[in-house]
């Protein structure tokens, strides 16, 4: 991976142009701290934050929020189901029950919004007293069709995106600035 001073970087055998800068990343994520510590000023939080994309919004976002809250990091494990219907997936590492708690999904960016529904579905049926979700990112599919995201930072089209915590092909994900191809 080569870093430059220009507004390009090279990942592999891709071009990647900065789209977002750190700052104004910054600026969005102080934004939906405030407007999440607004609406959630009478309740206690359970952030569920999905790995492994999320980890650097999660921790920026934390930092801003100002009640009482906790947060677990979790992953969406694939497994081969007993039936022949195939993969299912499964939330993972959910140490703390989230049983009549107020849960704020975490996610880095939602494209289709397939694992997101997928999410919400499982923390539903752990008994969840109520379910949104904050994204930094979101794609026009999961614009046009995905599940209701409550707080959503910056809405893209469909081109791919790095950095951030976000990866290409396992790298990028210390980049501190977003790049689309
Ligand atoms: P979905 O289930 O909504 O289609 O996809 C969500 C997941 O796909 C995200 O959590 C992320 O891991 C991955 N993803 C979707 N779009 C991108 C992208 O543009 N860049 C990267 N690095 N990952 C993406």
């Amino acid at each position: 991976m080569q870093h430059s001073a220009t507004d390009s970087i090279l990942i592999h055998d891709r071009t990647f142009l900065r789209l977002i800068q750190h700052s104004a990343i910054q600026k969005k994520v102080r934004g939906l701290a405030e407007q999440i510590n607004s609406d959630y000023k009478d309740r206690n939080i359970f952030f569920v934050a999905i790995l492994n994309g999320s980890f650097m919004f999660a921790a920026d976002l934390l930092k801003n929020i100002q009640i009482e809250c906790r947060i677990s990091f979790v992953k969406l494990a694939s497994y081969k189901g007993t039936r022949s219907t195939g993969q299912l997936k499964a939330i993972f590492g959910l140490e703390e029950s989230v049983f009549g708690q107020h849960v704020i999904i975490i996610e880095d960016i939602v494209d289709t919004g397939l694992t997101l529904t997928k999410m919400i579905e499982d923390l539903k049926s752990l008994g969840a007293q109520s379910i949104d979700t904050v994204s930094l990112l979101r794609k026009k599919p999961a614009r046009e069709k995905g599940p209701e995201v409550k707080y959503v930072g910056f809405e893209l089209e469909q081109e791919f995106v790095v950095g951030y915590g976000l990866d290409y092909d396992g790298l990028g994900r210390n980049l501190s600035d977003i790049y689309h191809t």
